[in-house]
Order: C-alpha cells, then sequence, then structure tokens
C-alpha cells in the first residue's frame, strides 16, 4: 500500500562513542522522512547486553540533539511512545518467536554449542561453507516436548527455503539475489531467551509501521534473511535502501585509525553542525547545483533518491576542514 504515512528510523546500538555514520545514515533518514511529510523514528537496538553502554546511549540522544535530527515519538517530544529500547521489549520477541513455532514457520533447536562446534570444524576440513545443518529441523513433536519438560536449553530457528532465490528490490540498487541454499536456518531466539537482531529488528519495523529501510550496504546480507521473516510473519515487507558506506580517503570503509569517527570529537573541537551536516550530505548526494551550504529545510525540498551517487563517499577530514570554525 503506497498510501501508507512514511514512517523510517535509524536503530543505532550503544556500543561506543556516537558515529558519524549513525549521523550520516540519520540524516537521510531524516530528511526523507520531512521531505514527505512522515516521522523519523529513533530505536536503541541494545539487544546485546555486553556490549551495552549507558553513556553511550546518552551520546546518541545529544548528538541526535546537537545535529537537530529530532526523531519524533518520545516522552521529550511529546506523547508516551519512544525512544524505543529493545531491552525493554524482549517480552514481546519471545511471544513473536513462538508465534512462528506454532506457524510452522521456526522450530526449536536443542543443539549443544559442542555439537555446531563439531559441525563447523567437520564442514571446515570438508571445505564446505559454515552453517547450521537443520538438525532439529524435522524433530517429532514428542522429542520436542520431551526435551522441554527435561528443561534442555533452546534456541528458536527460521525454516529457510533451501531452494530457490530470495530477491532484495533495493530502491538504489535494483535487484539483488540471493542463493537460498546458501542462507542456512537462522536463530531468532538465543538459549538466554533474548532475540537476535534479525528477529527484534524485523519485529519492531512492523510494529512501528517502518515503510521504508534507509541504512548502511554493510546490512544487505542480512536483508534477504529479513525477507523471509516478513514471509513467515505474513506481513509486507518495506522498502529497501542500502547507502553507500562511508570510506577513508584510501576508500577503506572508515575507522578510528584513519579518521575521528566519534560525533563528540567534532561537537567539542567546535565543528558547525550545519557544515557537518552539508559534509555528510554531500557523500551521497549531489545536489546538482553550485552552492556551497544548504540548510536542512532545503535538503527536505530537494531530496529525492535519484540523486543519491552509490559511489564509495570519501570522508575526508582535510575537506571538512573549511567548516571548523577554530580556523
Ligand atoms: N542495529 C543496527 C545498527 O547498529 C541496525 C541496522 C538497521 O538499520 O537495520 O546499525
Ligand atoms: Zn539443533
Amino acid at each position: 500500500n503506497d498510501n501508507k504515512r512514511v514512517r523510517v528510523r535509524i536503530a543505532p546500538s550503544p556500543t561506543g562513542d556516537p558515529h558519524v555514520g549513525t549521523a550520516y545514515i540519520g540524516l537521510f533518514n531524516y530528511v526523507f522522512a520531512k521531505h514527505n511529510g512522515g516521522d523519523f523514528l529513533l530505536r536503541i537496538e541494545d539487544t546485546d547486553r555486553t556490549r551495552f553502554s549507558k553513556d553511550s546511549e546518552q551520546q546518541i540522544f545529544d548528538a541526535m540533539k546537537w545535529l537537530g535530527l529530532n526523531y519524533d515519538e518520545g516522552p521529550d517530544v511529546g506523547g508516551d511512545r519512544g525512544p524505543y529500547r529493545q531491552s525493554e521489549r524482549f517480552e514481546i520477541y519471545k511471544e513473536y518467536a513462538e508465534k512462528l513455532v506454532e506457524k510452522g514457520e521456526a522450530y526449536y533447536c536443542f543443539c549443544t554449542p559442542e555439537r555446531l562446534q563439531k559441525l563447523r570444524e567437520r564442514q571446515t576440513a570438508m571445505k564446505q561453507a559454515p552453517g547450521y545443518d537443520g538438525h532439529c529441523r524435522n524433530l517429532s513433536k514428542e522429542e520436542v516436548e520431551a526435551k522441554l519438560a527435561a528443561g534442555e536449553p533452546y534456541t528458536i530457528r527460521l525454516k529457510m527455503p533451501y531452494e530457490g532465490e530470495t530477491i532484495v528490490n533495493d530502491g538504489l540498487r535494483g535487484e539483488i539475489r540471493f542463493e537460498n541454499s546458501k542462507i542456512d536456518d537462522q536463530v531468532l531466539l538465543k538459549s538466554d531467551g533474548f532475540p537476535t537482531y534479525h528477529l527484534a529488528n524485523i519485529v519492531d519495523d512492523h510494529l512501528m509501521g517502518i515503510t521504508h529501510v534507509i541504512r548502511a550496504e554493510e546490512w544487505i546480507s542480512s536483508t534477504p534473511k529479513h525477507i523471509q521473516l516478513y514471509k513467515a510473519f505474513g506481513w509486507d515487507e518495506p522498502k529497501w535502501y542500502h547507502m553507500p558506506l562511508l570510506r577513508n580517503a584510501d576508500k577503506t570503509k572508515i575507522s578510528k585509525r584513519k579518521n575521528p569517527v566519534s560525533l563528540n570529537y567534532y561537537q567539542e573541537e567546535g565543528y558547525l553542525k550545519e557544515g557537518i551536516l552539508n559534509f555528510l550530505a554531500l557523500m551521497g548526494w549531489s545536489f546538482g547545483e553550485n552552492k556551497e551550504i544548504f540548510t536542512i529545510e532545503e535538503m527536505i525540498e530537494n531530496f529525492s533518491f535519484d540523486k543519491i551517487s552509490l559511489g564509495g563517499p570519501v570522508f575526508d577530514l582535510v575537506k571538512l576542514g573549511w567548516v571548523n570554525n577554530h580556523h
């Protein structure tokens, strides 16, 4: 349904300093939402409790505020919904994973870490691609019930179609095809009851009414899994846009060693937010005008995916230098 209200989100994981890549993806989501009179949501993907940092979460909020990429749902912007935290929604993910088991789209897997390790070693020795072998997919109802009653730890895995292809229709890249035989039965719920990224991400995008997923290209390989999850639930998938990754001057993926990637750095050094936003916008987007600075309103007015180029955008601090108000 193309008449749905446009809703997009960024979904950063609070595991370190707020990353310049979050601002880059955030900017395109924000501008796209506002161009279409839609909503821009912020969702904290904090399911990985070992890497979670409260400071990092606060810094994401602060950085978004500094840059003016204001999210639409949250107590501080009126209303009682959002910003969303996945750690507050674990019950929901579990419930949805179990729904898929009931529907016959997912199954309990009781394989021990030792068995999975042996499987990997065997696959490596035989020069096979690593992956789960579907061992528990055909356990009988009675076997499953006995194991559950005995308290055996389990994960929940999605039944992937082992044949055919999954096609990602990317708004920037066209059709990207994946062979299903190469995608194994992904884990949805871990043995500690925590959801995987795939499950939590898809359940939330659906429940939050996300219509367009605009994210970095490093997630492309996850998208066929996500599409299979949408199919399993019987939900419509959103439109997909995978933005080119920010690169160092030598074309490698942007990294701390070659560029400051923390937004704190730019804020502390006194960079102007307009400069940062323009610089990030120009990374992926040709405005087609000889104008140096665009206000956020002008970006919103002029935004179109047709103007996004896929060439590896180079994040070069020397070029950003001209907006540093220290000079
Ligand atoms: N949590 C993922 C991240 O850290 C979200 C990716 C996505 O947008 O689906 O970027
Ligand atoms: Zn198993």
